[in-house]
């Protein structure tokens, strides 16, 4: 899953940034609101935190205009505690949830999960689950039955696409996007070496699950037949 995390004190952005990493989210940083919602529009993200007091546009503008373009994924407002007004404003504007300042990463972390089940294929114990697999997004595990497997971010990040999106064909363009973001310079070629640890992977937790090449177009999760 990927998220961006929007706020101008750099520390608390790039300590967000490390943390959301070692949580097995794909994070980036911005600085201001304006660098923020250039961001935002790019559709590639599936969550934003937003801070509120931001230097050229404030966080409630870029959250209107995130909603006016029609980009409906969830936004979690970070708050000072004085700002109880631009909450509920923000709430108005279409926030999904917000934490105030200071907070603890384990709520944040906690807020962010509950979002995901909400918006999706998450099941109450933090698993998404296909066919014969299922892969929890707490523990990073990709399990068949008894056998389990940890992944890796990018492995992780992979399947959680392939899992949020089933026996539908993902493009290599996407999974670059999604997974290595607009501004690496990962190719096609990266993503078909972590396919295939993939495949290496479902194998040995003996899954039935086959991650099957669509020549000329991509990739698609399906049960093998
Ligand atoms: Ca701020």
């Amino acid at each position: 899953m990927r998220i961006l995390v929007v706020e101008d004190e750099e520390a608390i952005a790039d300590a967000l940034v490390h943390i959301l990493t070692k949580n097995k989210y794909i994070a980036n940083a911005c600085y201001d609101g304006e660098d923020g919602l250039d961001n935002a529009l790019t559709g590639v993200y599936d969550l934003i935190i937003l801070d509120i007091m931001l230097p050229k546009m404030n966080g409630l503008q870029v959250l209107e205009n995130l909603r006016r373009e029609n980009i409906e994924c969830p936004v979690i407002l970070l708050t000072a505690k004085d700002e109880i007004s631009d909450k509920v404003k923000g709430l108005d504007y279409g926030a999904d949830d917000y934490v105030t300042k200071p907070f603890a990463m384990d709520e944040l972390l906690a807020r962010i999960r509950s979002l995901q089940r909400r918006s999706g294929n998450v099941t109450n114990d933090n698993l998404i689950k296909f066919n014969d697999i299922s892969l929890n997004l707490k523990t990073y595990e990709l399990s068949c039955n008894d056998n389990s497997l940890h992944l890796g971010l990018k492995e992780f990040s992979i399947m959680e696409v392939f899992m949020n999106n089933p026996s539908i064909v993902i493009s290599k363009e996407k999974l670059l996007e999604k997974v290595w973001g607009y501004e690496s310079d990962a190719e096609y070629n990266n993503v078909e070496v972590y396919i295939s640890f993939l495949r290496k992977k479902l194998s040995h937790i003996k899954s039935d699950s086959v991650i099957k090449t669509i020549r000329g177009v991509g990739y698609r999760l399906e049960e093998s037949k």
